[in-house]
């Protein structure tokens, strides 16, 4: 249709399980995802270049400096940010690239991208949250409070987001978050440069 790829942000608390959801999304769907770079300290098994591109706060600062990032962010203590190139590049193939990054971000893509497409994935309620939070058993008890701060203040950023999805059942979720895509997708208002073709081609014939 009309365009390029679109640019699919998907953001949530820490513990709604987006990581996973997004991982469905592209194994199933084919979606582009964009591995971020930041900061923090790898996770146990996690690998440079497949969750992010770990880097110290010295090269981080030089990605900003050539405006190698098309959005980045303090989250907590690190920052991390969307390297431009690989997103650009996407596009341009006319790919659907998926963010999956925190509420200043997502802020700062609708500000550029004005048919991006944004969606926060939330736990059913509160207690579900800090159960999973407690359980992943990779942050000590100081970071999941930082983290639990951090979601109060990113609730005051639901409002800014087009979709809300409950993630209580992974499949489920997956699939509203494809369905929400292609919905939108086809929106006339999407696709006005393939309305205005169509109707060329009849009054040609
Ligand atoms: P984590 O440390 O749990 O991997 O990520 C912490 C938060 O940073 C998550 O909410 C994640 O979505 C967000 N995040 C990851 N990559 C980026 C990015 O490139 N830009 C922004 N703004 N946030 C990101």
């Amino acid at each position: 249709m009309d365009r390029k790829g679109t640019l699919i942000v998907i953001s949530g608390f820490s513990g709604a399980g987006k990581g996973t959801v997004v991982k469905r999304l592209v194994e199933e769907y084919g979606y582009s995802l964009s591995i971020s770079a930041t900061t923090r300290e790898p996770r146990e098994g996690e690998q440079d270049g497949r969750e992010y591109y770990f880097k110290s706060v010295n090269d981080f600062r030089n990605m900003i400096d050539y405006n190698g990032f098309i959005e980045w962010a303090q989250y907590v203590d690190n920052f991390y940010g969307t390297p431009r190139k690989f997103v650009e590049d996407e596009m341009e193939k006319g790919h659907d690239v998926i963010l999956e990054i925190e509420v200043q971000g997502a802020m700062n893509i609708k500000s550029q991208y004005k048919d991006a497409i944004l969606i926060f994935v939330t736990t059913k309620d509160i207690p579900t949250l800090m159960e999973r939070l407690n359980g992943r058993g990779t942050e000590s008890s100081d970071v999941i409070a930082k983290r639990l701060k951090r979601a109060s203040e990113e609730a005051e950023d639901i409002n800014e987001y087009e979709y809300i999805v409950v993630n209580d059942d992974l499949e489920e979720c997956v699939h509203t978050v494809h369905s929400i895509i292609l919905s939108k997708k086809c929106m006339r208002e999407n696709n006005s440069q393939f309305i205005e073709k169509i109707k060329k081609d009849l009054s040609e014939i």
